[in-house]
């Protein structure tokens, strides 16, 4: 589980295929640890105060470093996060695991990706189509980069 500030984050580990909840904006700290103790997750935050919390013993990692690049290095390091886990199994807005093919938005997508079937995925929330186009390329350059980079080099 990613705090607001770290919303960012959150997108690119549900990008890398981990269940990741994201706090909701304006949460109180009490309402963040309570949600991550019920739901068996590991709060992910850069907020001092709220790792010094008591209902937060065993149950948050504080961020140290800056930055998306330095973050990634660091949660590979600290809990092992393979960047390459299961890249584009789940939804990056709901957290839900994507189903085969265009789904009831195919209009959006353009045409030849519609007519192959195994290149499209949707999510059974929101109905967001995914799609193999130059996007996820980028975003799957950039997650090998974070799986293959050992230090903390800032990319
Ligand atoms: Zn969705």
């Amino acid at each position: 589980m990613c705090d607001e500030m770290l919303r960012g984050l959150g997108k690119w580990l549900r990008i890398a295929g981990y269940d990741t909840a994201i706090a909701e904006p304006g949460s109180a700290d009490r309402q963040i640890l309570e949600m991550a103790a019920k739901e068996q997750r590991l709060l992910i935050t850069r907020d001092r105060d709220l790792a010094r919390q008591r209902l937060a013993r065993g149950r948050v990692l504080l961020l140290s470093e800056q930055g998306m690049a330095a973050w990634a290095a660091e949660l590979k390091r600290k809990l092992g996060i393979d960047w390459l886990y299961r890249p584009f199994s789940r939804c990056l807005l709901c957290n839900c695991p994507l189903c085969p093919g265009p789904g009831p938005l195919a209009s959006l997508l353009p045409e030849h990706i519609v007519r192959d079937p195994d290149a499209c995925w949707h999510c059974p929330t929101c109905m967001k189509p995914y799609w193999a186009g130059s996007h996820v390329r980028r975003m799957r350059n950039r997650l090998r980069r974070w799986a293959m980079n050992d230090s903390d080099a800032k990319v």
